[in-house]
């Protein structure tokens, strides 16, 4: 399944080297701020197109958490993350996933396959809490009340 003939132009280049930089969960458009800086007449069209054929071959992930934008992440180890319920912010969970517990999924991802009759891709699994800037703000505003 790997490298699907993943050509790495000057464009894929730059737009896996910011996403990398970043370290974090950035969406197609945040990224396009950040390319254009390198490559002024990149268009959002092509960084979408771009990204959509690095996580294809595998270089990137591609997260769709919950309702919000679909967001790419640089790291393609698999781990969790944790999703701000009321801002959308997306953080790395530091979860380590240990054998037993890849065991574990390992023999739920067979059972959902064979109740469903899915092939098994992948998983996805997220956290949801009230990051800490948003905690703060809410602090905040009680006490101004
Ligand atoms: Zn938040
Ligand atoms: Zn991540």
């Amino acid at each position: 399944m790997q490298n699907k003939k993943c050509r790495m132009t000057n464009q894929r280049k730059v737009i896996l080297e910011e996403l990398k930089k970043s370290k974090e969960h950035l969406s197609a458009d945040e990224l396009y701020i950040l390319v254009r800086e390198k490559l002024p007449n990149i268009s959002i069209s092509t960084v979408y197109r771009n990204l959509e054929a690095l996580s294809e071959c595998g270089l990137i992930s591609k997260l769709e958490p919950g309702k919000t934008q679909k967001r790419f992440d640089a790291n393609v180890k698999p781990h969790f993350h944790i999703r701000c319920v009321n801002c959308g912010r997306l953080d790395d969970a530091p979860f380590v996933i240990i054998p037993e517990i890849e065991k574990v999924i390992q023999r739920f991802e067979a059972s959902v396959s064979k109740l469903t009759g899915y092939d098994m891709k992948g998983y996805q699994l997220e956290f949801l809490g009230i990051c800490p800037k948003c905690k703060e703000s809410m602090k905040k505003q009680k006490t101004e009340q």
